[in-house]
């Protein structure tokens, strides 16, 4: 089955072009401190990756500017 391998930016919109260097992934996880039952959340940012990419609930950034505002919006909780 061929599909579409069309990303775009999930803060500004853009389109991920062939070559485009400084695509970032953010995903949210759970950081459980030792010794504790209680998880809190942990925000992961990692390279490019395809097959993280493809992970269900990762967010494709196009860069610095737009990861920031990922994160700006994750630490006010939206
Ligand atoms: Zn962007």
């Amino acid at each position: 089955m061929a599909f579409s391998e069309s990303y775009h930016c999930d803060v500004c919109g853009k389109e991920k072009q062939e070559g485009s260097h400084d695509w970032w992934l953010m995903w949210d996880d759970v950081f459980t401190p030792p010794r504790s039952e209680q998880g809190q959340p942990l925000l992961q940012i990692t390279a490019w990756n395809l097959f993280q990419a493809h992970s269900a609930g990762t967010r494709h950034v196009c860069g610095a500017a737009c990861a920031q505002t990922l994160l700006n919006r994750w630490m006010l909780g939206k």
